[in-house]
């Protein structure tokens, strides 16, 4: 492991952070250092801390120790993601022999010397009890895969050598915090400790040697783990494994990655079930260690260290094949789904008896499986969580395969594991807000280059969908995102470009779609052309044209879409963006009025056969929404040029027009389109096979 300390980096902390104490900037450089390394640190992992005398708003001076925020990223953490306690106080409690878990977040609260500042890390009293200036901790893989074994304890000293104390587990926290000083007072010469299924401290009063330390101590474990290793594999595999993993396709991926969504959904309030995002790892390594002899292994002996519990569950889930009928594929998915709930449920019964504590069984369900032969899948409620979990999911394999090889390994017990798992601190670090109104569904809208498009697109993201845009139009979609990346996570939104009038591009779409996200909640089949002419002279090859992509098109994204509903089994809605041309047509606009009417028919049809597994069916009618500078209405750069000469009319003189030819004497916008998707889309009424017009009231246009 590379020590990446660099002396003028270190000193250009300083002067980015003038603000801040120069020990503090230092501080956030080696934390930034300790967080770059994924085999030390990952995703709100570790935590670091420094005790600086400082004066306070009196001029008093006093000790503060800046301790970082709980569930705050060592790799991008900055001053502001450190809180500052007043050090004495906590110093103090070092007498009590315990204390509850209300009052030492009660103390972890009134000692701050910001209010507003984030809640400090769970391990916070550590930091405190021991006098040095710096401390750094992590849970490294090597630390672990040494202590998760057989005499563990003697082997981390046998690698590591004298100055290194070795604890046995303890609850973090207050537990944790008496153990290690008690430790640190009996040897005041130790340079770390390492606590057994947990991970390492080390400490200096210079911000160097702290991380130094770290560095050094977990390169010898690395060392060690490789000489006991040596030349051996760390995977084998039979025949019948390799053979599997040439069979993989995305095709068959994407059938396992929705049967598995479908499955783990639950719950059925107004807003409808609660879905789960999916993350793929499909790179050679995972896809080797989920089909080797050591996949069944790998998900029996659970997380490296029980900090990752919330993030991962203790267990993975296995699969060793992907039956190729569909019923099949459901059935056996949701049995080993049943399975892994009866199994958690066992679990959370057994260890809250044992422990005689009440708590609330959270959702029994995996957040990793391992697909023999095809890789990682991780669950998670945001597409975040789902990156999360898929991040620690494979740090961990990688890890166990040595611990593995090593021999001897010996997962973390289920005790442990409760007691972090169910640990009211610890669950802060997931607490947020309410999920918002399609938190857990994906939406694809066809047609996203243009401007109902990207106010349909808008309108999903703000509700908390993610958000495939699609379009044949490359260039427009990349502008599309772009804008939107400014507003909204970019991790839910994707681009998917496909041409609507073929079914297998449509078809194809979709498996991406689930490859990316898991599956489709929402459907919006926007795409549509347009063009003026006389049915006397228009071309029938331009006739053909606008009827493949508003007619055919609609009906190849429903029909590719139907499969994909049936195996999640989770209902949906298909919201189809129509036309207010349906009920009330144009002259010399034949061409789009007949493939509008075409595809609103084909809707109506859609909504009778698909309401049957619960996915429901709309239409709405816009008329004359012209986009806004940033995204255009590809429509009216088509038709608006004639339009305006047919009327004598510039370009605003023709919205004037369409304003003024509705009742309400309203402008049509995106917005206006996207909230009626919205509301279809989030299951407020149980109505399908409707249609409502947004359009400012056109008489003519009055659904019959
Ligand atoms: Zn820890």
């Amino acid at each position: 492991m590379k020590n990446l300390f660099n002396i003028e980096q270190s000193r250009s902390f300083i002067s980015n952070f003038p603000k801040h104490p120069e020990d503090l900037a230092l501080r956030v450089y080696t934390s930034r250092l300790l967080g770059s390394n994924s085999n030390l640190v990952l995703h709100g992992g570790g935590n670091t801390s420094v005790k600086i005398n400082m004066p306070d708003i009196t001029g008093e001076s006093k000790n503060v120790i800046f301790v970082k925020g709980s569930g705050a990223d060592l790799k991008f953490v900055d001053p502001e993601g450190f809180t500052g306690l007043d050090l004495e106080p906590l110093r103090k409690l070092r007498v009590i022999e315990k204390l509850t878990e209300e009052e030492m977040d009660n103390q972890l609260r009134i000692h701050r010397i910001w209010a507003d500042s984030p809640d400090p890390s769970v391990e916070t009293v550590v930091h405190a009890f021991l006098p040095h200036k710096y401390i750094d901790h992590t849970h490294a893989d090597a630390i672990l895969i040494l202590t998760n074994r057989v005499n563990g304890d003697a082997i981390v000293e046998e690698a590591l050598g004298k100055n290194v104390v070795v604890i046995p587990y303890i609850m973090s926290g207050f537990p944790l915090a008496k153990s290690i000083l008690n430790a640190y007072e009996k040897n005041p010469d130790i340079e770390a400790v390492v606590v057994m299924n947990h991970g390492i401290f080390t400490f200096s009063d210079d911000a160097e040697i702290s991380y130094r330390k770290m560095i050094d101590f977990v390169t010898r474990a690395e060392a060690f783990i490789m000489e006991k290793v040596g030349d051996k594999p760390v995977m084998s595999f039979s025949t019948n494994q390799v053979t599997n993993q040439a069979k993989n396709s995305g095709t068959t991926l994407a059938r396992l990655v929705q049967a598995i969504r479908g499955a783990c959904a639950y719950g059925n309030d107004r807003a409808g079930k609660q879905r789960f995002y999916v993350e793929i790892r499909n790179n050679s390594q995972m896809v080797g260690a989920s089909a080797s002899k050591e996949a069944e292994f790998l998900c029996r002996t659970g997380v490296l260290t029980p900090d990752h519990v919330i993030r991962t569950k203790n267990r993975m889930l296995y699969i060793d094949s992907i039956p190729e009928k569909d019923d099949d594929l459901k059935n056996y998915i949701d049995n080993l789904i049943a399975s892994y709930k009866k199994a958690y449920h066992k679990y959370f019964i057994t260890q809250s008896k044992a422990k005689g504590v009440e708590r609330k069984e959270m959702d029994p369900l995996p957040r990793i499986v391992l697909v023999s032969g095809f890789g990682l899948v991780a669950l998670g409620y945001t597409k975040t969580d789902a990156v999360i979990a898929a991040d620690i999911g494979e740090q961990t394999i990688k890890a166990k395969l040595y611990g593995n090889a090593f021999g001897d390994y010996l997962p973390i017990s289920d005790s442990h594991i409760f007691d972090m798992e169910y640990w009211p601190l610890q669950l802060k670090k997931l607490k947020k807000s309410l999920p918002s109104l399609l938190e857990g569904q994906v939406a694809m809208i066809t047609g996203a280059g243009g401007a109902i498009g990207f106010g349909i697109a808008k309108r999903l993201l703000k509700a908390g969908a993610a958000v495939v845009l699609s379009d044949i139009n490359e260039q427009r979609l990349c502008k599309v995102r772009s804008i939107l990346s400014e507003e909204f996570n970019s991790n839910r939104i994707a681009i998917q470009v496909f041409d609507v009038t073929d079914y297998d591009s449509a078809k194809n779409a979709l498996v991406k779609i689930a490859l990316k996200f898991g599956g489709i909640d929402i459907l919006v089949p926007n795409a549509g052309i347009a063009c003026v002419a006389t049915i006397e002279d228009l071309n029938p090859d331009k006739f053909d044209q606008v009827i493949d992509v508003n007619l055919k098109g609609t009906f190849n994204v429903i029909k590719a879409a139907v499969p994909v509903f049936k195996r999640q089994n989770t209902g949906g809605n298909i919201v189809v963006i129509s036309s207010k041309n349906v009920f009330d047509p144009g002259a010399a606009f034949g061409a789009y009025s007949a493939s509008k009417a075409g595809a609103h028919q084909i809707s109506k049809i859609a909504a009778m056969e698909l309401a049957s597994i619960g996915v429901k069916v709309n239409m709405i009618n816009p008329d004359a929404v012209f986009g806004d500078d940033s995204v255009s209405s590809q429509l009216w750069d088509l038709i608006g040029p004639d339009r305006m000469k047919s009327r004598g009319l510039d370009a605003d003189g023709l919205k004037e027009y369409y304003r003024n030819r509705n009742l309400l004497k309203e402008s049509v916008t995106a917005e206006h389109v996207g909230n009626a998707v919205l509301f279809f889309a989030s299951d407020q009424t149980p109505t399908t096979g409707a249609s409502l017009p947004v359009d400012g009231g056109i008489v003519a246009a009055f659904p019959r």
